[in-house]
């Protein structure tokens, strides 16, 4: 199938409230050229370089998120025009961002990645760490980088009632937090495999790479 017609059938598939990130990783400018050409604006990247690549040469008007894990000594190459990090995994992290989006007179939306998959290989902060960031003074100071929600990946598994019960345990904590900060408004959860069922748990916001694209090879 074609990307124009996989992406109107995943958009006539989402409820309204819940906004499309197009996860391009690996895919060829024409790839995203072509989804772009259907309205998408909003795309996701997960290495920096490859971000900062696509954004110089493509329309000024696309919404780069990076979904990836960053590395802290890369941040600075794209503070100038990141529209989102997803995947912020410390204070040190987050202080870099502050610093980098400063120099750019920027505030930088950010969320907070937490772990809830069982699996060892995912990143991510347990909830009590979540708590701690942002009751911390040193978060407060922050005045360049605002978070605005929540980031987790399910574990990568046949199994629907464990994907159900990580979402459902990722939206109690932002439902949680969100009483604390009201500001909070975006709930990052949900891949191509996993989406529909993020959707019931209450996702406002899904990452789809492969079911637009096709799949990737490295
Ligand atoms: C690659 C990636 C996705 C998209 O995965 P698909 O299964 O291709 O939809 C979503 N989120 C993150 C963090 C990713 O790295």
């Amino acid at each position: 199938m074609s990307i124009s017609k996989n992406i109107e059938n995943l958009t006539a598939s989402l409820p309204k409230k819940v906004t499309l990130v197009a996860v391009s990783k690996t895919k060829p400018i024409e790839a995203i050229m072509e989804a772009y050409n259907t309205g998408l604006r909003i795309f996701g990247e997960n290495k920096i370089q490859e971000m900062v690549s696509k954004w110089e040469t493509m329309p000024k008007d696309i919404q780069w998120h990076m979904i990836g894990h960053v590395q802290t000594n890369k941040v600075k190459y794209m503070a100038s025009f990141v529209s989102l990090i997803h995947a912020i995994d410390s204070i040190k992290l987050l202080k870099e961002v502050n610093k980098q989006a400063k120099k750019h007179d920027r505030v930088i939306d950010c969320l907070l990645q937490v772990k809830i998959a069982k699996e060892e290989s995912k990143f991510g902060l347990d909830e009590e760490v979540v708590v701690e960031i942002l009751n911390t003074p040193e978060y407060a100071s922050l005045k360049n980088i605002s978070i605005v929600g929540l980031m987790g990946m399910a574990t990568f598994t046949d199994n629907k009632k464990q994907i159900i019960n990580e979402f459902n345990y990722l939206q109690t904590i932002y439902n949680r937090l969100k009483l604390k900060h009201p500001h909070f408004r975006t709930l990052s959860m949900g891949m191509s495999a996993d989406y529909p069922l993020a959707i019931k748990q209450g996702s406002t916001m899904v990452r789809v790479g492969s079911a637009i694209f096709g799949s990737r090879e490295y």
